[in-house]
This record gives C-alpha cells, sequence and structure tokens, in this order.
C-alpha cells in the first residue's frame, strides 16, 4: 500500500503541476508544514496571512505557529469573542492578504480542485485576492474527476460537515444530503479550480495519509 499511496500521489501531483499549480507531496502533517516553513514562506512578499477553515490545515499546527510568531500578521477570521459583523469584516481583509491558507473538499487525478462552501470567504480566497494561496490535502480527497468530487462533497463531506458544526440540518439526522432548503445550509457555493492563474498561486500539498473531511 505505501508504493500504491506514493505512486498515486506523485501522479496526481504531476497533474497539478501541469495545470500550473506548485504541487508537493508530503508524508504526513508535520511534513507539510516543514515544506511550508522552508520551501514555500521564504518566497512570499509580505507577513499578512489568514486561512479558510479546513480540519487538515489544524493537523499541520501551521495556523497556530502563524499566531504566535510575533513577525507575523494573523487575520482572526473565526474568533468566538466578537461579534459576527467583526468576524464577516476581518473575512473581507483576508482577502488582501500575502498568504491564505486552506484545505480543499476534493482534488480530482486530472489535477483540479473542487470545493463547496456555505459562506464563501474560504472558496473566495482560493479564487482571487491573496497574492499566494496553500492548500493542504489528505490523499483521501483524491477523486477520479469532477463527477466523482462532486458526489464526494454531496454524500460525504458535506453531511460530515454539518454534524461537525452542529448545524440544524436534515443531514446531520441523516447523515445524506437532501438539498435542504435550511437556514443553515451549508452548501451554497461551489467552484472548480481548472488551473491556477497566475502560474503558481496556488500550492497545493498532498499528504500521504488520510486527513480531513
Ligand atoms: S444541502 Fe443541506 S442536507 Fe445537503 S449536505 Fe448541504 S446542509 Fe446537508
Amino acid at each position: 500500500m505505501e508504493k500504491y499511496w506514493e505512486l498515486r500521489l506523485e501522479r496526481c501531483r504531476q497533474a497539478l503541476e501541469e495545470n500550473n499549480f506548485g504541487a508537493y507531496v508530503a508524508a504526513d502533517p508535520e511534513g507539510a508544514r516543514d515544506l511550508v516553513m522552508k520551501e514555500i514562506l521564504p518566497d512570499i512578499g509580505g507577513p499578512r496571512i489568514s486561512w479558510g477553515g479546513s480540519v487538515t490545515l489544524a493537523a499541520t499546527g501551521l495556523v497556530e505557529h502563524f499566531r504566535t510568531s510575533p513577525e507575523y500578521d494573523l487575520i482572526e477570521t473565526f474568533d468566538a469573542s466578537v461579534t459576527r459583523d467583526v468576524i464577516m469584516e476581518r473575512r473581507r481583509n483576508a482577502l488582501k492578504v500575502d498568504l491564505f491558507l486552506s484545505g480543499t473538499n476534493a482534488v480530482t487525478e486530472t489535477g483540479m480542485l473542487v470545493n463547496l462552501d456555505m459562506v464563501g470567504n474560504r472558496v473566495g480566497g482560493m479564487v482571487f485576492g491573496p497574492a499566494t494561496v496553500i492548500i493542504v490535502a489528505g490523499r483521501n480527497k483524491i477523486v477520479p474527476g469532477l463527477d466523482e468530487a462532486m458526489k464526494r462533497i454531496r454524500t460525504l463531506a458535506a453531511p460530515a460537515n454539518a454534524i461537525r458544526l452542529g448545524k440544524k440540518t436534515p443531514c446531520v439526522h441523516t447523515s445524506t444530503c437532501s438539498d435542504c432548503r435550511s437556514s443553515d445550509r451549508i452548501c451554497n457555493v461551489w467552484t472548480i479550480h481548472e488551473k491556477s492563474y497566475p502560474k503558481g498561486r496556488i500550492k497545493v500539498i498532498l499528504i500521504n495519509q488520510d486527513l480531513g473531511l
């Protein structure tokens, strides 16, 4: 299995690279953090950093590192101590940072990123604004193509995230999507990144472990 995953991750990495993403493979979350700190961060222009919610990103410890290092200016976009209006203003400001970090809901073997968001600040940062974007993705996020990516998100990632976030949606009781009309619905904005533009703006680190939802 070790060889299988090495080969599959390398194939996916090459497909991402052909689509103009920066693409890397790491053995584990700690390896992904080292890659960011040693290979990517030295080339990034400034200290302003923010992120979109991601279980995989949390596993790397990167946000915690930036939070506790005085040389970085981290915009906190999740903060229970401030009002929703303040959070939304911070999320707008997070679109102007030097570096934006996130996970992804799916990576296709053809080298595309597919995501579904509730608010849109996570996919917003991937689409436009931050000078550099780093995406971390466990090997369980890899699917053959777009159809499988959307199916993965609808049938697994979205219901599991609704459960994780304690939403009041039908899927938290059934584990399946009923395309609900709930005000708590977390499925509002789809994005498909076919390529990175400009070349290398989005950098994807594939991690050789099952991580995130
Ligand atoms: S559309 Fe509604 S039911 Fe379906 S996964 Fe999203 S939140 Fe759950």
